[in-house]
């Protein structure tokens, strides 16, 4: 549906700067507010003129058009999973979107999700894995392959160390108390799903989730 042309501005209710001389400084000032001059205009709902801005914005190209590629993907911010279109051009994401076909969000994002684009792009994101070592004073960045093997070294040597085979009284425990997982919120369920098969799998029994506590 076409957007209804944009109305003049409603009486009384221009910008107009905020002084000791302005006789009606405080009711301008309030005026200036959006809700208000939504609910003076003639879209009090907010669905079209109302929620445009000045500055001649209608005729200005939209940021994501001039992208050449359009992936799919999913906000990585909280478990609520909203979907996300990512715009790039040449190889370099330029915008982050809702995606319209998302069952859950239906084309929305909230703050935190509307700024991915800054999550992706800043300039301080770590892209590489950091390791200090024991007594070490400087941080070094290791490949994920020598990460990830460092970590099932870990694992390993932790379950053989601390693992509870029987009781005082001879029972079976088959467990380790060594490990312990806290999931956090930005978990979906399958993925708590995965977690906990595989903690169970090792012989963990601490399994936890920070949205649960
Ligand atoms: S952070 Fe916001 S946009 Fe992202 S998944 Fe959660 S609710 Fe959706």
């Amino acid at each position: 549906m076409r957007p209804a042309p944009r109305p003049e501005k409603a009486e009384g209710l221009e910008r107009r700067p905020v002084g000791k001389d302005d006789p009606v400084g405080v009711r301008t000032w309030i005026g200036q507010w959006p809700a208000v001059r939504q609910l003076a205009g003639d879209d009090p709902l907010g669905r079209g003129t109302a929620a445009r801005r000045d500055g001649g914005m209608v005729d200005k190209p939209a940021r994501t058009q001039d992208a050449d590629t359009v992936t799919k993907s999913i906000c990585p911010f909280c478990a609520v999973g909203c979907g996300q279109q990512i715009f790039s051009r040449d190889g370099a994401v330029t915008h982050v979107e809702g995606d319209p076909d998302s069952p859950i969000s239906r084309g929305k994002l909230c703050p935190k999700g509307s700024s991915t684009l800054s999550l992706l792009t800043a300039p301080t994101r770590q892209k590489a894995v950091r390791y200090r070592r024991p007594h070490g004073t400087e941080w070094e960045d290791l490949d994920l392959d020598t990460a990830l093997d460092m970590i099932v070294d870990r694992v390993l040597a932790t379950r053989e160390h601390t693992w509870q085979d029987v009781d005082d009284q001879g029972r079976h425990l088959h467990r380790t108390m060594g490990i312990a997982s806290l999931g956090g919120a930005t978990l979906d369920n399958e993925e708590n799903y995965l977690m906990k098969k595989l903690y169970t799998a090792m012989g963990a029994i601490q399994i936890e989730n920070q949205a649960r506590i």
